[in-house]
């Protein structure tokens, strides 16, 4: 057998370790993140080009089972790769890790409805972790940010008054609550991403009596089979391969 693995993802690179060398796995990356983490085995980087170009590719390189093991918000790839494996038959799994808790977290559905909310309530010291393509939803803010992203968004997308921070997780409880109270924070608004990278963020947050504002995750395609861990998901590769159902 010979799976494609959709990462970009820490649960994709213990994937990866888990299954590689038993089974023969070509993990993809879209190569948004100069010198990514790389997982164990073979890997290819950059877009397919939409459903077909991705069916395409499944063809050529001989696919026989998909897992995208993306992140919960890269909605576009996961509704191709669901697409894609539907039109060929392939088996397909979507390992999508369990969200967080929202807690007392003013949930929203979108980066735009969390800058509304941010503006709504008066907040004037944003702590803002929602990724690079988050940002420009509150570049007309009149407030101060600190904005954390792996790699930095265009200039153009930037609220006026703001702080970069380049850094990728994992992060630690006592260094989120250091940096909460140094800034001042009055709010953190991040994605709703669940796991365990980047979740200190929100128990700093209630230790220190700070909001949280809460992105949704987008809705999965319909009737796609899913699990919630890595080792689900390894059991799952494993099965097919011994031919069970
Ligand atoms: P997206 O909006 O779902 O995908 C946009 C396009 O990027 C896809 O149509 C596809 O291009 C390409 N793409 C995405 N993931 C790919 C992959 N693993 N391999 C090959 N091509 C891929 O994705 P996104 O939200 O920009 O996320 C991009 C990557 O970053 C994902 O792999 C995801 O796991 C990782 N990531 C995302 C977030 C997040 O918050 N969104 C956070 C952490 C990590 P084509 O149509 O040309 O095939």
């Amino acid at each position: 057998m010979r799976v494609l693995l959709l990462g970009g993802t820490a649960e994709a690179r213990a994937l990866a370790a888990l299954l590689h060398p038993r089974v023969e796995v070509i993990s993809s990356l879209a190569g948004r993140v100069p010198d990514p983490a790389l997982p164990a085995g073979a890997v290819r980087v950059g877009g397919f080009g939409g459903v077909a170009g991705l069916r395409e590719w499944l063809v050529d390189n001989g696919i026989t089972a998909v897992v995208d093991a993306t992140h919960p918000f890269a909605a576009g790839i996961t509704a191709n790769a669901t697409t894609a494996c539907a039109g060929l038959s392939l088996p397909h799994l979507v390992l999508h890790r369990p969200p967080w808790d929202a807690g007392g977290a003013l949930q929203v559905s979108s980066d735009g409805e969390a800058a509304d909310v941010v503006a709504d309530k008066g907040f004037s010291r944003i702590f803002l972790t929602t990724g690079r393509s988050g940002v420009a939803a509150f570049r007309d803010s009149p407030s101060w940010f600190l904005i954390r992203v792996v790699t930095a968004p265009d200039a153009a997308s930037l609220p006026r008054d703001h702080e970069l921070v380049l850094s990728r997780g994992p992060y630690r409880y006592d260094d989120e609550r250091a940096l909460m109270r140094r800034h001042g924070i009055e709010v953190v608004v991040t994605k709703n991403s669940g796991g365990a990278m980047t979740r200190a963020k929100l128990q700093a947050a209630q230790s220190l009596g700070i909001d949280v504002v809460m992105i949704d995750r987008p809705a999965l395609p319909a009737a796609v089979r899913t699990v919630g861990t890595v080792d689900e998901a390894a059991a799952w590769v494993l099965s097919r391969g011994s031919g069970e159902a």
